[in-house]
């Protein structure tokens, strides 16, 4: 292993002008090379080093990580004044496998010349400011803080590039101190909102240094940590999740339900999920969290005194189910409300967060979606995923037992296990009592993965075109087998739309993300392709949909994220131009996953004695699919929360 090579020279860091004398290449005056992780998993470095200029210093970093294979890179610059008010910020390359980042600021008087992905614009800056794209380079949001700490702690940073600027908010959490072997290294801990969607967490030592950060990366948790720290990774994830989970009981404190307990719903059209037609000026009575009574106005005796909510024009749908989930960051928990969706599957993601925030959920101390959990394990080596391996039947067994025993459902089969670990794995998690899905692992076909014992597949994992004779074969066999897919249409068109097509043009969700999301996905997008083969890949995927449909193959509702919130409802949408009904569509995200998940006796549907998870729409779904989209009220568990108060709590746009 590589030593620490962090090396002050200089004591007067960023704050004062140095002056270098002759005309030499001046000195670094501060070095630093940051460990990357992904799920916590060492992928990279980071290495970056400031050089004093006449009048004030310019920051470079190198940030380059190998992920499943793929590499990313990323070189910045960033000129400071003295005082560290940036004038010039570049970034070229990509931070995460689907996120290019070409970006190009130039402050000039009180404007900023922003040149992002080949658009130039001109910015009026409003003092505090600074340039910073997206968590990479860390290096850059290191010195953001330290420009907020100089600049007296402002409320709010705008920043550039941004829409057409973006406000980040920082905020202290803390000191403490860690000990590594006999040395104790004292640290500040600060919550960074808005650098990216979210909070991340960033620690500085005594001379303002980074010694370790947390965000998210392609929705997924990433680490930066100081060599000489790495030992303590864990103990920044356990941090950091105490920090979050304590942001969410927050909000949660602030977005109180509008109702609870004891109620009658009165006057909706309501939606059963059962495939019964819609009931016209329908009551649903509410008692404790379950679902009393449902139905005809003149059939359900309302007793006396009973509060009742009238929802006349409205129609109510059992609550969603987003069935390909990764929760990595608390600001999913009201997202998921606010459109909807009362149950996620989660699909893989850091241990060490998940389950702390899906109990948190669970007792009621955060709202959120109801988290059932697949843990996910790969097969080892260089190009795995994640930090939970099976390459022997004994590591098969362990893994599947640290699951089951944190009160995980499912496990998630991932691309490098080796067709007898995937044996293995299916076996133990069907003596626990567990079921399975995953992606078809390398070198295994859908039939062998099936065949195997794997319950569920994820992604659509079929060559070859609806109704050729192969196809139809492998259809079969699913439904042999009662294979479960969850077909990630959503994802698929989010990724693989043509660069030139504009995301609002089949997601209008992608215009009430906030800024630094929007960043993202406009980055997202395949080149190469015009929107014509785009859109011919995208319908063959359906057609397969519709296909496994018609034979019986049960299709749950997934997004692998996406659009937070909006891809669920997009991912609906897409199955009704696959074919199905706006009926079967809605169910294939409610009693369809609930079925899947063996949890259909208290969820799925609207009926008697079923917990009270419920959509309140201003509009019937079943006569246009796009009225999934208009969520008013979501109620889990009998709890009725606000869905536009939800957006707003985490920067959406209603
Ligand atoms: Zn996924």
């Amino acid at each position: 292993m590589i030593r620490a090579v962090r090396i002050i020279l200089a004591a007067a860091l960023a704050a004062s002008v140095i002056t270098t004398t002759g005309a030499a290449a001046p000195e670094p005056v501060e070095r630093g090379v940051l460990r990357l992780h992904y799920v916590q998993k060492p992928i990279g470095y980071e290495r970056y080093e400031i050089v004093p200029d006449r009048d004030g210093l310019t920051l470079t970093s190198d940030f380059d990580f190998t992920d499943r294979g793929g590499r990313v890179q990323l070189a910045a610059t960033l000129r400071m004044a003295a005082d560290l008010t940036p004038r010039a910020f570049k970034a070229t390359g990509k931070s995460y496998r689907f996120v290019n980042v070409d970006s190009d600021v130039r402050i000039e008087g009180r404007d900023a010349i922003v040149k992002a992905d080949g658009a130039e614009s001109r910015v009026t800056l409003t003092t505090p400011f600074y340039t910073v794209d997206g968590y990479a380079p860390f290096a850059a949001q290191m010195m953001l803080l330290r420009y907020w700490k100089q600049h007296g702690q402002p409320r709010v940073i705008r920043t550039v590039p941004g829409l057409p600027s973006n406000e980040v908010f920082i905020e202290p959490r803390g000191r403490e101190a860690i000990r590594i072997g006999a040395t104790v290294v004292r640290l500040e801990r600060y919550a960074i909102d808005g650098v990216v969607w979210g909070r991340e967490t960033v620690w500085l030592d005594e001379h303002g240094a980074l010694a370790a950060a947390i965000t998210r990366a392609g929705g997924l948790s990433f680490e930066a940590v100081r060599e000489d720290l790495e030992p303590a990774l864990v103990g920044f994830v356990q941090r950091a999740t105490r920090d979050r989970i304590a942001d969410l009981e927050g909000i949660t404190r602030q977005t109180s339900p509008l109702k609870s307990g004891t109620y009658a719903m009165t006057g909706a059209t309501i939606v059963d999920g059962t495939g019964a037609p819609p009931l016209r000026d329908g009551v649903i009575v509410v008692r404790d969290g379950r679902i009393a009574d449902v139905g005809a106005r003149a059939a359900v005796a309302i007793p006396p005194g009973m509060a009742q909510v009238a929802v006349d024009g409205k129609t109510i749908v059992p609550g969603l189910w987003d069935m390909h989930t990764h929760v990595t960051q608390v600001e999913w928990a009201p997202v998921y409300l606010a459109a909807g969706v009362t149950t996620v599957r989660d699909m893989g993601n850091e241990f060490e967060f998940l389950t702390p925030l899906r109990d948190a959920i669970a007792s009621k101390r955060a709202l959120g979606p109801r988290i059932v959990a697949a843990g996910l394990i790969d097969g080892g080596g260089p190009n795995a995923f994640g930090v939970y391996y099976a390459a022997t039947v004994d590591e098969a067994k362990q893994a599947v037992a640290k699951y089951h025993d944190a009160g995980f459902q499912q496990i998630k089969i991932y691309s490098l296990v080796t067709p007898p670990i995937v044996e293995a794995i299916c076996a133990e998690a069907h003596r626990l009592g567990m079921t399975v899905t995953g992606h078809i692992p390398n070198g295994m076909t859908i039939e062998q993965a099936a065949a195997a014992g794997m319950d569920h597949i994820a992604h659509l994992g079929i060559r070859g075109e609806a109704g050729s004779e192969e196809v139809d074969k492998t259809i079969a066999f699913l439904r042999e087998h009662k294979t479960v897919i969850d077909p990630t249409q959503s994802w698929n068109e989010l990724l693989g739309h043509a660069a030139g097509t504009p995301i609002a043009a089949f997601q209008p969700g992608i215009l009430k993300v906030p800024a630094p999301l929007n960043r993202v996905f406009s980055n997202a997008g395949a080149a190469g392709i015009d929107a014509a083969a785009a859109r011919t890949r995208l319908e063959r995927g359906l057609r397969i949909v519709k296909a496994l449909h018609d034979a019986g193959v049960p299709i749950v509702a997934g997004t692998d994220e996406g659009v937070p919130g909006h891809s669920l409802h997009r991912e609906i949408e897409l199955y009704v131009e696959a074919g199905l009904t706006p009926m079967e569509a809605l169910q294939a995200a409610t009693i369809v996953p609930a079925r899947a998940m063996k949890m259909d006796a208290e969820l799925g549907t609207i009926e008697r004695g079923k917990r009270a998870d419920m959509v309140v729409l201003n509009a019937n779904p079943l006569e246009s699919i796009r009225n999934i989209r208009r969520v008013r009220w979501t109620i889990t568990d009998g709890r009725v929360y606000d869905a536009p108060a939800l957006w707003q709590s985490v920067r959406f746009q209603p």
